[in-house]
This record gives C-alpha cells, sequence and structure tokens, in this order.
C-alpha cells in the first residue's frame, strides 16, 4: 500500500512540514548537546523556539477542534497544552533530505533571528505580548516556506495555493489575522512599529541587519532603495546576532563546531518507532488489560496500544452513522491530558464513501485531507488511518489512528497488519461482551416479574430451596413470610386493573424497602409476597412482619388505595422442606385472614400444633 513510510502523500505535499532540526546535521548536533538529558518544559520551549514548522505543526494539533480548549498561541502554551513527550515528537519529523538545504537553513536563520527580534521589540514597544510576538516571527513566512518545500517534491506539489492550506490547518485566527495583514501588505520597516504588522515587517529588517535576511531577497528588494540603517538600528542588529548564536549555541547548533567532531547519533533518533512488537504481544496486551466487562475498557485498551505498539500520536474511538454519514467522537488517547470536547462530525461524502469502504472491506484505510474536509479539519490530522470495528452493527466504530504532529504515514505494511489485529481483536472483545450481556438480560428477565421487578415464583422458590438446604448445614434459624393483599379484588372490581397493577407496584416497593439486604422477596402468585429470611430468628420475624403490614398500609393511605396486606409467619424445623414451611406460611396467612386481615399470624410451634395468632389489628374499612 505505501511505497515509503516517511514519504508525504500526494495531496499532502505542502503539509509535509519538516523539523529544521530534524535535518541530519543539525540533529546530531543537539542531540549530541542534550543526550538523553530530561528535559524541563522550559528547555524544550526554547528548542522548539528554533523550529518554526515543528511549531506549526504543534499548534495545529494544540488548536484542533476536537480540543475543549482556549486558543494556545505561544510556544510555552504549546509545550503545557501537548506535554513535553508530544512536544519532543514535533522534532522527530525529517522527510526532506539534508542535500542541498542551504536555502532552507536561510529561512531558518531567517525566521528565528526575526521571531527572537519580534519579541524584543514587543518587548520595548509594549505593543503586543512578546511571546506572541515571538511565533509571529517565526511563522512570517510561512507561505514561502510552504513554496519552497512544494518545490522541493515538484511530483507532488498541490495546486492549492500555500496560503489556502494554511486556511484550512485550524491555526488559531489572533494568529492568522495578523500574519495575513503582513503577508498581504509586505510593509518595509521605517521608524518605529504602530502595529503588529510593522512590528514584524521592522524585525525582519533587523534580522537582515544582523546577516539573517530573507533569502530571496537577494537581488530581489534592493537595499540601496531604503533608507541607510541608523546607529542604534546597527547596534541592535548586532545584539541580535549574538542573541541569534546565543540560542543556537545553547543547543548545540552553533556551526563553528566542526562537522566532523560530531559522532553519529542515530541510536538516538527515532526511539518511539522501535517500539514496535510483534502482533502476539499486542493481543495478549489489549485482552490482559481491557476490562471485558465494560465496552469503555475494551476501547481505551485498543487506543492505548495504538499509542504504545503502533508508534501513533494520537488514537481516537468513534461511533460511525452509516447512513446519515455522522461521526460521533467519544475518546481519544494521546500523550496529554487534554479532553475531548463530546463531537459529531458530518463528514464529507469522500469521507463517508472511504469509510464505508472500509467497512465493506473489514479493512483499514487511509483518509487523505482534501481542504474542506469536515473529519479530518476537526482532528487537525492530514492523514488518518481508519480502522473499523463491528462492521455488522448498526452502528459500527472505527478507530482512528494519525502521527500528525510527527507526519510519519500511519499506513506502512506494518501499520495496516496492527490496524487490522487492533480491529478483529476489538471487534470480537465488544461482540462478546455484548453478547454476554444480551444473556445475562435474558437469564435475568426470566427470573424477574415484569410487573414489579421482584423475583419470580421459579426463583423465589431456589432460594427458599437453597436457604433450607443452609440451615440444615447450620444451627442458624431461618423464616419464611408469606403475604396477601386484602380484599385485592374488590380493589380490582372497584378501581380497576390498572389502579390493581398499582398497589400490586407500590406494595412490592414497600416489601422490597422494608426487608434487609440479604433476604429476598418473591411475588409468589398474583397478589401473593412470598418473603424469605435467612438468619432470622421467628422474634426478629415478628417484628418485621409488624412493620411490612403497617409500612403497606401506610403507603395505601399515602397513595390514597386502600391497600393492606395479611402475613402469614412459619420458622425452620428439623427435616422441614420447601412444600412443608410454604404450607405452614399459607396456614398461618389464613389464620391471620380470618382475624380481620391487616395482621399477621405466626406458626412457630412445634409441629402439629395450630397457628398462633400473636397480634390481632383493627379490622381495616373497606
Ligand atoms: P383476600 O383478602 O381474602 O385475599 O381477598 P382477595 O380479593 O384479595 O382474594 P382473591 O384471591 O379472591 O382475589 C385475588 C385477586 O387478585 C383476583 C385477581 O383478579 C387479582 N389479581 C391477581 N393478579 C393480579 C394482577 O397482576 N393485577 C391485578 N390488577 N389484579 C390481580
Ligand atoms: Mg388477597
Ligand atoms: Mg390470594
Amino acid at each position: 500500500m505505501a511505497a515509503h513510510p516517511e514519504a508525504p502523500t500526494a495531496a499532502n505535499a505542502l503539509a509535509a512540514l519538516p523539523s529544521m532540526l530534524g535535518l541530519d546535521d543539525i540533529e546530531r548536533r543537539w542531540r549530541r548537546v542534550l543526550g538523553e538529558v530530561r528535559l524541563a518544559d522550559e528547555q524544550i520551549a526554547a528548542l522548539l523556539s528554533l523550529d518554526p514548522l515543528a511549531v506549526v505543526r504543534g499548534l495545529r494539533e494544540a488548536n484542533a477542534p476536537i480540543f475543549d480548549s482556549p486558543a494556545t498561541t505561544t510556544v510555552r502554551g504549546l509545550v503545557a497544552r501537548l506535554g513535553p513527550a508530544m512536544a519532543l515528537r514535533l522534532l522527530e519529523v525529517g522527510p526532506i533530505s539534508s542535500s542541498g538545504t542551504s536555502r532552507l537553513r536561510a529561512f531558518w536563520r531567517h525566521a528565528i533571528a526575526t521571531a527572537i527580534a519580534a519579541a524584543d521589540l514587543a518587548r520595548s514597544t509594549g505593543l503586543i505580548d512578546p511571546e506572541f510576538a515571538q511565533v509571529l516571527g517565526l511563522l512570517h513566512d510561512l507561505p514561502a516556506w510552504l513554496a519552497e518545500i512544494a518545490a522541493r517534491a515538484p511530483a507532488n506539489a498541490s495546486t492549492v495555493a500555500a496560503h489556502e492550506r494554511i486556511q484550512t490547518w485550524n491555526l488559531p485566527p489572533a494568529l492568522l489575522e495578523p500574519l495575513r495583514g503582513f503577508w498581504r501588505e509586505h510593509p518595509t520597516a521605517v521608524g518605529a512599529p504602530t502595529g503588529t504588522t510593522e512590528l514584524i515587517a521592522a524585525a525582519e529588517r533587523l534580522a537582515e541587519l544582523a546577516d539573517h535576511g530573507h533569502p530571496t531577497d537577494e537581488g530581489g528588494r534592493e537595499l540601496g532603495d531604503e533608507p541607510p540603517p541608523s546607529v542604534s538600528a546597527l547596534l541592535a542588529a548586532h545584539r541580535l546576532r549574538r542573541k541569534v548564536e546565543g540560542a543556537l549555541r545553547s543547543f548545540g547548533l552553533d556551526p563553528s563546531i566542526p562537522e566532523t567532531e560530531i559522532e553519529d547519533l542515530a541510536p538516538l533518533r527515532h526511539g518511539w518507532s522501535q517500539r514496535r512488537s510483534d502482533i502476539a504481544s499486542v493481543m495478549l496486551a489489549i485482552y490482559g488489560c481491557s476490562k471485558s466487562e465494560s465496552y469503555r475498557g475494551i476501547v481505551t485498551a485498543l487506543t492505548a496500544a495504538a499509542l504504545r505498539y503502533g508508534n501513533y500520536d494520537r488514537a481516537f474511538f468513534a461511533r460511525f452513522h452509516p447512513g446519515s454519514g455522522r461521526v460521533v467522537l467519544r475518546s481519544k488517547a494521546d500523550a496529554t491530558s487534554r479532553r475531548l470536547r463530546g463531537m459529531t462530525i458530518l463528514a464529507s461524502p469522500e469521507e463517508r464513501d472511504r469509510l464505508r469502504a472500509a467497512l465493506e472491506a473489514e479493512a483499514p484505510v487511509l483518509l487523505t485531507r482534501q481542504p474542506a474536509d469536515p473529519l479530518l479539519s476537526a482532528l487537525a490530522a492530514d492523514e488518518l488511518l481508519a480502522v473499523p470495528l463491528n462492521r455488522e452493527f448498526a452502528i459500527p466504530g472505527f478507530l482512528l489512528l494519525d502521527r500528525a504532529p510527527t507526519l510519519r504515514r500511519p499506513d506502512s505494511e506494518a501499520d495496516i497488519a496492527l490496524a487490522a489485529t487492533l480491529g478483529m481483536t476489538g471487534s470480537l472483545l465488544i461482540e462478546n461482551l455484548l453478547l454476554r450481556r444480551r444473556r445475562q438480560r435474558a437469564q435475568s428477565s426470566a427470573l424477574t416479574d415484569p410487573l414489579t421487578r421482584l423475583h419470580n415464583r421459579r426463583l423465589g422458590l431456589v432460594q427458599l430451596e437453597q436457604e433450607i438446604a443452609r440451615a440444615r448445614r447450620s444451627t442458624r434459624p431461618l423464616t419464611v413470610l408469606m403475604c396477601d393483599l386484602d380484599h385485592f379484588k374488590q380493589l380490582n372490581d372497584r378501581l380497576g386493573h390498572l389502579q390493581g397493577d398499582f398497589a400490586l407496584r407500590e406494595t412490592a416497593k414497600v416489601l422490597r424497602d422494608t426487608v434487609r439486604k440479604g433476604d429476598t422477596v418473591c411475588r409468589y402468585g398474583g397478589e401473593e409476597f412470598l418473603i424469605v429470611l435467612p438468619e432470622t430468628n421467628p422474634e426478629d420475624a415478628l417484628v418485621l412482619a409488624t412493620r411490612l403490614f403497617t409500612n403497606v398500609h401506610a403507603r395505601g393511605i399515602e397513595v390514597g388505595l386502600p391497600i393492606s396486606i395479611s402475613v402469614g409467619l412459619t420458622a425452620y424445623r428439623p427435616g422441614d422442606c420447601a412444600e412443608a414451611m410454604l404450607a405452614r406460611a399459607d396456614k398461618a396467612l389464613y389464620a391471620s385472614k380470618g382475624s380481620g386481615r391487616n395482621g399477621f399470624s405466626a406458626d412457630i410451634e412445634p409441629a402439629g400444633s395450630e397457628p398462633d395468632l400473636l397480634l390481632l389489628p383493627p379490622t381495616l374499612p373497606t
């Protein structure tokens, strides 16, 4: 599929911004100085400030619309937003060969010098925030950079003009506005700057004076046309030259060090790409860390594995509605703690077609960005590998894998193999989870009474048998209550079955809320409830029974219905079986009915004796 993992795609030619510091010899220099030292955020910001194109990529990434955060327009803000790991990754890009890069280098020095001068001017004039001015200085030549890069890969040159391309990058308007002004007007700097545009122009002019001129100015703009620089300007230019040298030297970029002294630090380079692992360990990792009982756990394991083993910078999980073309972003994994904004994106017809093709083929596809593609725009990515999950679902899922910060293509052969593994493993885990959930639901609905949501008779009897078996083995007591609604037929006849059903549900609620956690309440028959009370002696059960019928009666008054129950109580006796206990409870219940209802009777005497009527409540008005 991919010719070369590092080669930018045709449509992506202008977006393939190299890292200036990624050029081989420059990279060797700075890495030699820094070695494996852990950089502080301040240092990372300083290093990034020497790499305008990496800053552009970082800004695109940091200001992606899917993230819920205010715009960042400074390098420090960028490092804070992306975190040190991602910020450093911006420097890992080097898709442009080192040969014949002297012009690029001239651009580079010009950009850095202008940035430093702009920050200084901002500080001395108070016109704008110096850190913001620094970024403007770094980016002031962006269209020229892009033209230069496109010229290096003519076969890939895009027909889209550089400034139009920049338009689609989601750079904050606060940043683009002044730059656009600068690109439009190309002001020549004379005297003190009075606005942002003039400030950048003045900084650029200072950079020229400091021998870091714009490379296209050679022979172009006639310096002689301009008034000769003032003494103070010359002094400022001298200071600037020293500052630029100092900034470069602090990272070993001082060109006065002979090339021969620089050892090859290849092993340090692209440390990330060595993390790739074999498929088996990827699958094991997903199985191992996916909380297979939660959907979220599976998705987290998948995105984490994409980052860890696939070397991706960001991994998103989205649901795709094939009919409407809506993509709902659900979660992301990257090196930052930025929050993902819950976002629904209407994919373009091309994006939809690609996603549908991925579902059809059950294989990852590469999404390549056209300027206005909504999905890729929202993610601030030029290329995404879209990995389908559960294609047979009505709303299938997608893993969207991205390497925007480092611009390495996301679809090398190894990438496709890994992505297919993630897709298959994820689909299976999710499907398995849904099947298990469905089974659990079916099981529980077979044992639940639909009207009251209580256990049904079948489950109630199983639980009673279990408790009897336990009581048999131990000396722990066990009591059982049988409850029946009083004159329920009358209630139904007078008020209708709907009210009757309501009364049943209210009664069920009261019973459930009154018993303890380990007790079970089941709907034993039409308006009969069985309550099993393990480890409860008859005395405590009597107290509970009283509470039950008084609570039910009270609830009846609350809801304006004549509801009451009669209760029959019995306790386990050695040798008892379920039938015997139920028969005694029933008998006790009918004793309560006989003595006026809304009360309880208990049969807790030795076998054979008549039930005791322990409490006779007042007869209810019906
Ligand atoms: P007693 O106090 O002696 O228990 O009188 P009763 O009217 O409650 O007893 P009976 O057994 O004669 O009537 C029970 C009634 O419960 C009959 C039946 O219509 C009603 N019933 C059973 N299940 C449901 C149900 O799911 N919904 C409704 N609304 N009524 C039910
Ligand atoms: Mg009844
Ligand atoms: Mg009955």
